[in-house]
């Protein structure tokens, strides 16, 4: 468990939303990706109850999953496949982008005071990433009990349990719960690469703490994960068979090449494809240019 294919990643604070900070653990220069989950955000806890909380306009997504796992508070999802669904605690929304959608999220109007969440997105293999948008949301992912831990498999396949939403590639996301201190050892699956996240609470890995200032990345080929709680925690992991393609990112756009991404911004500032979404009170956010050059000439 101390050998150097073992590291962590501090997050880092971005802004989610006008005042609202999140902070973010991938993709960063150490590490891209886990598995093909591409992006975490650690969104909370944080008191929303002075401020409009999270809104978000439209914009538009191509060539990925975005999930989001509530723990606290609620969101209120609108995307141009005319989906609205609120997500509540203990609850999944996967959108899958694929050759492209466009949504809004916002604190509905009677919203607690309190968000508490995570939000990822997955890569789409070369494969799917041109498929039809889709949304799925999730009621009651499974529950499992291991030792002290009640976990929730929210997606892929972890722990003899399966969740309910559909991925491209071998991937694996569970929420952990422990009600008291004491120590806790979780199986991994060894072809998988894996991050862990506390998200409430400290734990120890390794004799050295571990709270949600801090990823740890576990590299392939790791049986197990041993850790002591140091009182109620709660924690996320991720994990993957490594993902091997080459991805690029440009604000909410995953793609291949810089190109693909320059089109991408072009066409949703010209406000052509991604569909609309009706409901939201905002205005749609515009796609920052990229600092590379359209080959095309344009702009
Ligand atoms: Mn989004």
């Amino acid at each position: 468990m101390s050998d150097s294919r073992h590291q962590r990643i501090s997050g880092r604070t971005a802004e989610l939303s006008a005042g609202l900070p999140v902070q973010r653990f991938i993709p960063t220069r150490e590490r891209r990706m886990i598995g093909a989950w591409v992006f975490l955000d650690h969104i909370g806890p944080a008191d929303i109850s002075a401020g409009k909380g999270v809104q978000i306009g439209p914009h538009p997504h191509t060539g990925l999953q975005t999930f989001t796992w509530m723990i606290e508070g609620e969101l209120l999802h609108r995307d141009s496949l005319d989906t609205v669904q609120t997500i509540r605690p203990g609850q999944v929304n996967l959108m899958t982008a694929g050759k492209g959608i466009s949504h809004s999220e916002e604190s509905p109007q009677s919203r607690s005071r309190c968000i508490h969440a995570t939000q990822l997105w997955i890569a789409l293999p070369d494969e799917q990433r041109f498929i039809e948008p889709a949304f799925e949301h999730c009621a009651e992912p499974p529950v499992t009990h291991l030792g002290p831990a009640q976990i929730t498999v929210i997606a892929g396949s972890a722990f003899a349990l399966e969740a309910p939403i559909k991925v491209y590639s071998p991937l694996m996301a569970a929420e952990i719960v422990c009600a008291d201190a004491g120590p806790l050892t979780l199986p991994l699956q060894r072809s998988f690469e894996h991050g862990l996240l506390v998200l409430d609470g400290v734990v120890s890995c390794d004799g050295r703490e571990l709270d949600s200032s801090e990823l740890l990345y576990l590299a392939t080929a790791t049986e197990s994960l041993t850790m002591t709680c140091h009182g109620p925690c709660r924690l996320l992991l991720i994990g993957g068979e490594p993902f091997n393609e080459d991805v690029l990112i440009w604000w909410n756009f995953l793609g291949r090449n810089k190109q693909e991404l320059h089109d991408y911004v072009r066409r949703w500032n010209a406000a052509e494809d991604f569909g609309t979404v009706t409901g939201y009170d905002g205005d749609r956010l515009a796609a920052p240019l990229p600092p590379w050059k359209d080959q095309n000439g344009g702009t």
